[in-house]
């Protein structure tokens, strides 16, 4: 495999180890992306180094922007959603972050669903208090009336459809509609669709969000985001304050996913066929005044899932319990479950629940229940093992 040129061999051990010459025999190719670590990117000449425009893709530049692992997950990123642009963050909520450093400025104005990932609005409300950004909340199911919100310095409308906790699906066509005839962007939080389900891009929405930590992953064991969008100037926007940023991301931490990915639609459908199932045997329940799930019509917007979703839903939705049970009981009944574990996070093997006071997350709408959210995430167990925990679960609790 090696040869080691009479050169190389009249040089110092120390300074062998470090210009090793070992090479992979040439020509194995593996169906796997090898994993390329490494911060400096060689150049070879000052006249190279000096040509290299930090805004070109096609140009390795630091191993912090791009290696070759890295640009292999981001492009397969983009392909999957039918972007043409990928960018990696650290965890789903960089990839958030990412999108408000790049996009607004002091004065500039930002909407966002009032179902929004909690850390959404926690990040909106922290770039209102300290940098000088105006933030309205908006109802999530208000379609087309977000025109009446919109100002002369609205810069960017967020979307997350549905909701990751209440699983309201908005109308996206109408709000991009409204965002398109002002020059606003709009970015989606589609981490739910893991992109396979929904395709923002078809329906007028400039940037996806994708927390990688969760389908993409399904290892339960990376965190990772990425922002995937067509339009260049919008991808050199967000590019450029990732840069100053200093965002990267390790690229074992991308090989992961890049394991993963080939897996992600077959476990995606899994998750749905058990998760669906599930819902329905739900909403016979006496226990359950509701059953939140886009593909049943109790769910609000399930008409623009319908319309809008192709290829299921997952493996998350929410319940509503009855009223009569208090949040200690509800908490009871969580505790009870032997299958789900109490966690946030999802998009892996295991099932999760988790109880939540939606009126208190609330700033912009209303919410017609009364009872305790319960949203649950359906794992990869048999489906009968995880309906027969729920009901000693309810048994248990609500006796
Ligand atoms: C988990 C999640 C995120 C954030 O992902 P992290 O990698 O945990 O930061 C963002 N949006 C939604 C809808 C999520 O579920």
């Amino acid at each position: 495999m090696t040869q080691s040129t009479p050169k190389a061999r009249a040089r110092g051990p120390q300074t062998r180890i470090v210009h090793a010459e070992d090479r992979l025999t040439p020509g194995f190719e593996g169906f796997q992306v090898p994993v390329t670590r490494a911060s400096t990117v060689v150049f070879p000449n000052l006249a190279a180094m000096r040509a290299l425009v930090w805004s070109d893709d096609s140009q390795w530049r630091y191993g912090l922007h791009a290696t070759p692992t890295s640009l292999t997950l981001a492009q397969r990123l983009a392909a999957i959603e039918g972007g043409r642009h990928a960018l990696l963050q650290p965890s789903g909520l960089s990839s958030i972050s990412n999108v408000y450093f790049g996009l607004v400025k002091a004065g500039d104005h930002v909407l966002i669903p009032d179902n929004a990932y909690s850390p959404n609005r926690d990040h909106a409300d922290w770039m209102a208090a300290d940098y000088g950004i105006e933030v309205t909340y908006y109802d999530p199911m208000g379609g087309a009336d977000i025109e009446k919100l919109v100002r002369p310095n609205t810069k960017l409308i967020w979307l997350e459809a549905p909701g990751s906790v209440t699983m309201e699906v908005q109308d996206v066509p109408a709000i991009t509609a409204v965002a398109r005839a002002r020059g606003i962007v709009t970015a989606i939080d589609n981490t739910y669709s893991a992109g396979l389900a929904f395709k923002p891009f078809e329906h007028g929405v400039d940037i996806s969000v994708q927390a990688l930590t969760k389908y993409q992953s399904g290892g339960g064991d990376v965190l990772m985001g990425a922002t995937i969008t067509v339009d260049h100037d919008l991808h050199k926007k967000l590019k450029r304050a990732r840069m100053r940023l200093g965002i990267g991301v390790s690229p074992d931490d991308c090989s992961l996913i890049l394991r993963s990915l080939p897996t992600m639609k077959l476990r995606y459908e899994a998750h749905d066929r058990a998760a669906l199932a599930l819902a329905h045997w739900l909403k016979t329940r006496p226990e359950v005044a509701a059953v939140l799930h886009p593909a049943i019509a109790d769910c609000p917007g399930h008409a623009f899932f319908e319309r809008d979703f192709k290829g299921g839903a997952g493996g998350l939705f929410s319940v509503v319990l009855d009223r009569r049970y208090s949040a200690s009981q509800v908490d009871a009944f969580i505790e009870a479950l032997e299958l789900f574990a109490i966690g946030w996070s999802w998009g892996g093997s295991h099932s999760l629940a988790l109880p939540y006071d939606v009126r208190s997350m609330r700033t912009a709408s209303s919410w017609p229940h009364e009872g305790v959210l319960v949203r649950f995430y359906v794992g990869l167990e048999e489906e009968a093992d995880l309906r027969a925990d729920i009901e000693q679960a309810f048994a248990k609790a609500f006796a």
